[in-house]
């Protein structure tokens, strides 16, 4: 195993980069992730990539790239994606602006995860700067939609048939993480009809926000404790969070209507039909066991299903040994309670770890409920030419160098 040497990276092209990434705004919603797109695409193309992009819906390209190696390798992707979260109101400086203080970049997507997609282009470029030849192919991947679940991004990708790997890195911020297992989401909402009356004679009336208030306890006190005995070696135990509720609309009048939005999150082994099921059967008990006259429907916003790999497999390995390569520490094996886009890759057969820069912080905290989504997201500059690095010896350790 040959190693690269750190002044390989150009680090300056690398600054720019992701300066110019985070320029290009990519709020999610809307995403809108074209100027990312173009961005990445220009690069990719720039390097040899074969490249294309695709649209699952206007406005919200994705873009694909092959680098073709020497012949007869396996071919490594790495999938990264352009939508940000919104910055929220609390920031301290220009979300848009990528100030750089202390070789620190700040802005809306710096970590999450435009480093990763710059630490990939630059991964490559490290390779060919040093005249480095692959055997085997780098597939890119650079998606939409992944804050909002993916469905328009890596999941359409997918669904089409359009990504050829035989193993992935999912380039989200975990720093000196491996991680192996996230969790799911099923995002609903339930919507409960009573019957409207005067509020001076309720009794003439069916109040659909007592309704749903009954069906929020039942919810938190019932059925959350019966959940927790389905446990992961590595993630939480199964959730559910009351998003919203919503009725009424007088002070006197009985409520005829009321919505209800929950955040179920899953561990691997449960999928969302019979997690839905089973929020159905609790407000159907309900319902049934009570005189008065009201009805609920349940509509799917959104679902995610949860994913692992086991942390044995080659990519795993072959990553946590990529990392202790370049910067001589040992990479844990980890989780994340929130959902990614490993899922689509593993689901359709891709042996996927989820690794990639984000800005080290003291306390040895989650990445994604520390700094991602939050004001002042940054990323340490020099954390992302180390994952460039790392990157590029994982592609050597895996698909082989030309001699
Ligand atoms: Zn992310």
């Amino acid at each position: 195993m040959s190693e690269l040497k750190s002044h390989t990276v150009d680090e300056a092209g690398l600054a720019a980069f992701l300066t110019a990434l985070v320029r290009a705004r990519s709020v999610n919603p809307p995403g809108h992730e074209g100027a990312v797109a173009a961005l990445m695409a220009e690069k990719l193309e720039a390097l040899g990539f074969d490249v294309t992009t695709v649209e699952a819906a206007p406005r919200r390209p994705s873009v694909v790239g092959r680098l073709a190696g020497t012949g007869n390798g396996p071919a490594l992707l790495f999938n990264g994606h352009m939508d940000t979260q919104p910055p929220g109101t609390q920031w301290t400086r220009d979300p848009f602006a990528a100030i750089v203080e202390d070789g620190v970049l700040y802005g809306q997507g710096a970590m999450d995860m435009k480093a990763g997609l710059t630490a990939i282009v630059f991964g490559v470029d490290t390779l060919q700067r040093a005249g480095r030849q692959l055997i085997g192919d780098v597939v890119v991947t650079a998606v939409a939609d992944e804050v909002c679940g993916g469905h328009l991004g890596t999941g359409y990708l997918a669904a089409e048939g359009l990504i050829q790997a035989d193993m992935a890195v999912v380039c989200e911020p975990t720093g000196d993480t491996v991680r192996v297992a996230h969790r799911g989401a099923l995002w609903l909402e339930i919507e409960v009809l009573g019957k409207s009356a005067h509020g001076g004679r309720p009794w003439l009336g069916v109040n659909a926000v007592s309704k749903a208030a009954r069906i929020v306890a039942a919810l938190e006190d019932e059925l959350v404790p019966s959940m927790q005995d389905r446990t992961h070696a590595l993630l939480p135990a199964p959730t559910i969070n009351i998003g919203s509720l919503h009725g009424g609309t007088k002070t006197n009048l009985v409520a005829d209507q009321a919505v209800i939005e929950i955040d179920r999150r899953m561990v691997p082994g449960e999928d969302a039909d019979a997690a839905e099921a089973e929020i159905f059967d609790l407000c159907e008990r309900l319902r049934a066991a009570d005189p008065d006259d009201w009805s609920f429907t349940i509509k799917r916003l959104m679902h995610v299903t949860p994913g692992e790999i086991d942390p044995e497999a080659a990519i795993v390995k072959a990553c946590q040994a990529a990392h202790q390569t370049v910067t001589g520490e040992n990479a844990v094996i980890g989780s994340t309670a929130g959902f990614e886009d490993a899922h689509f890759l593993l689901d359709i057969g891709i042996p996927t770890a989820m690794y990639g820069p984000y800005r080290r912080t003291e306390k040895n905290e989650d990445p994604h409920f520390t700094n991602s989504g939050m004001a002042d997201e940054a990323v340490h500059l020099g954390d992302v030419a180390r994952a460039a690095r790392i990157y590029a010896q994982l592609m050597i350790d895996t698909l082989g160098e030309a001699k």
